[in-house]
């Protein structure tokens, strides 16, 4: 990992990968990547024109930058980067690219096989594979099922609602996922979400998990 690289010739010795985490998006494309890149309030088709479509990241490689609208919260932004990065890797066709909001979410089926790559990469990016296993093993002990939620288990997943072992079983994988994303204690152990370790949203988390065959 490249970044692992450079972060141990800042820190002039070994770094845990885990401290990477959240992954800092901004570094990857300025100083790995020789990008610009840009946070703006209002961020438009067209700049000069009030009436275009509002945009959640555009791509300029001409120019090399990276911009994400300021106009979503930090977990978005940050995904919508990752995504800009994606297309900058991958993509050498995309020149000029100006990126909608995706209706309904994230990880809502994207049609073309570029942005599917791109929301892929994304996901891949800010939450590694190897790094996710290990903090959710840590966490929760081993992969987690149906079978798995009892008593104890559905108790620590009731965060802020009561919830019984049957309403846990019952539900879709990647809503049972979101549960273990927003943990914060399992077993009497405190520590931060999956969600907040990685800086992403519940939502992205979870699908992550469930992708992972973490939550089934
Ligand atoms: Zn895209």
């Amino acid at each position: 990992m490249r970044l692992l690289r450079l972060a141990e010739e800042w820190a002039g010795g070994p770094v845990e990968p885990r401290n990477l985490l959240p992954i800092d998006v901004r570094i990857v494309a300025e100083q790995l990547l020789g990008l610009k890149y840009d946070e703006r309030e209002e961020l438009r088709e067209d700049s000069t024109d009030p009436g275009r479509r509002v945009v959640v990241g555009k791509l300029d490689r001409e120019t090399k930058t990276i911009t994400v609208s300021g106009r979503q919260s930090k977990a978005a932004r940050r995904y919508a980067g990752a995504h800009e990065i994606g297309h900058y890797e991958m993509h050498p066709q995309l020149v000029n690219l100006h990126e909608k909001p995706i209706e309904g979410g994230q990880q809502r089926a994207v049609s073309l096989p570029i942005e599917r790559e791109a929301q892929e990469f994304a996901a891949e990016f800010l939450m590694p594979d190897k790094l996710v296993r290990e903090l959710f093993y840590e966490r929760f002990g081993r992969a987690m099922g149906p079978a798995d939620i009892d008593e104890n288990v559905a108790h620590y997943l009731s965060v802020g609602r009561h919830l019984v072992p049957s309403q846990v079983r019952a539900m879709e994988p990647v809503d049972r996922a979101k549960l273990f994303a927003n943990a914060t204690t399992f077993w009497g152990v405190h520590f931060p979400s999956m969600t907040e370790g990685f800086g992403v949203s519940c939502e992205a988390m979870a699908y992550r998990l469930f992708e992972l065959g973490l939550v089934k």
